[in-house]
């Protein structure tokens, strides 16, 4: 039965999207799979708010991130870092040669703009990477003046938990680069990165000595993928972004947002007080910090019993908190029948 599993990625996947992947293998560079590739562009497009090409790595999430960050020249970079994730993009970048200033913010928070802009008019930064949704906390970093910030320096954005959950407006923001995961708010199976860039970002990233081969943005400039693409969760996602289309992207946000209000709404009442600050909180993923002495791994136990699975707290947040993710092909209703089970695991 749908509606059941609210773990912050991966999601749960409709059982007509699944068996779209029991079809048939075809020739990736055939005319099933170029209709495949037309069919489900535009929907892919429509979620980064690109015109350009969204391309498809056979990998996770961070996959994508890394042809991202492997595409900038190795130099100095800006890592904003408000969470795990951020952390993660910053060793990330020094892994890939980068020379990483960090950008802290408290957790629950997001990078202040100012401070960025701050930062990259004092120092040449060949590009600052960001994670647009925190998984671990629930913030969401507001990306127009985000991208306003940096100016002309590239903005690499991770935005594998925010991506057809909420805007990414790659081209009306000028973001250089942003990214997602099959898993999150586009309720597929795990296992296929998704990358959008920029013109001017693609010719940056031929000055880059560090694409690798795998990862090389610009491999995947061409009208089929580089390498065998990993069809079945094509095919889910050509279920999907029929299903996407019918909902329309801009109704898909508003839907994330309500089943974000929820949660919010019955934390409140409930006096259980979010990690994320008012005003910069994801409409995927809620962090929730638990009133002592009930313990995270406990009351993740206690919905677990009632039949319903949440996230436990991540890293440092792990103790006292558990995490709902309220995205992809959820709804309203689905997230009321959990919050039912929360408050009956609240009290015992
Ligand atoms: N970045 C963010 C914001 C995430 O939420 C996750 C997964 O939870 C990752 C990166 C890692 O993604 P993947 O496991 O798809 O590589």
């Amino acid at each position: 039965m749908f509606g059941r599993f609210f773990a912050p990625g991966p999601v749960e996947v409709l059982p007509e999207v699944l068996a779209a992947m029991t079809r048939p293998m075809i020739h990736h560079r055939g005319k099933e799979a170029r209709d495949l590739y037309a069919r489900v562009g535009p929907v892919v497009q429509a979620v980064f708010g690109t015109a350009r090409p969204v391309r498809f790595l056979a990998s996770s999430g961070t996959g994508a991130v890394e042809a991202g960050i492997r595409a900038l020249p190795p130099d100095r970079v800006l890592a904003l870092v408000n969470g795990a994730f951020g952390e993660r993009m910053a060793r990330m970048a020094e892994t890939c040669r980068h020379d990483v200033d960090r950008l802290e913010a408290p957790l629950g928070r997001v990078v202040d703009p100012e401070a960025v802009a701050a930062r990259v008019r004092a120092t040449r930064y060949v590009g600052v990477t960001a994670v647009h949704n925190e998984t671990s906390t629930g913030a969401l970093q507001p990306l127009p003046p985000l991208a306003r910030a940096v100016g002309d320096v590239p903005l690499v954005i991770d935005s594998i938990s925010g991506a057809a959950g909420a805007p990414v407006e790659l081209d009306a923001t000028g973001i250089a680069f942003a990214c997602t995961g099959s898993q999150k708010a586009l309720a597929l199976p795990p296992g296929l990165g998704f990358a959008a860039a920029s013109e001017t970002f693609l010719a940056t990233a031929r000055q880059s000595t560090e694409r690798g081969f795998y990862l090389d943005l610009l491999s995947y400039e061409r009208d089929t993928p580089p390498f065998t693409p990993a069809l079945p969760l094509l095919y889910a996602l050509d279920a999907q972004a029929g299903r996407m289309a019918r909902e329309g992207i801009p109704a898909r946000w508003a839907r994330h947002r309500a089943m974000a209000e929820l949660v919010w709404d019955w934390a409140g009442r409930r006096g259980i007080r979010l990690t994320a600050a008012e005003g910069f909180r994801s409409p995927t993923v809620t962090c929730l910090e638990l009133p002592p002495p009930l313990a995270g791994p406990e009351f993740v136990e206690r919905v677990r019993a009632r039949g319903f699975v949440v996230g436990g707290g991540y890293g440092p947040l792990r103790g006292n908190c558990f995490r709902i993710g309220h995205m992809g092909d959820q709804t309203v209703e689905t997230v009321a029948a959990l919050l039912r089970a929360c408050d009956a695991a609240l009290s015992g």
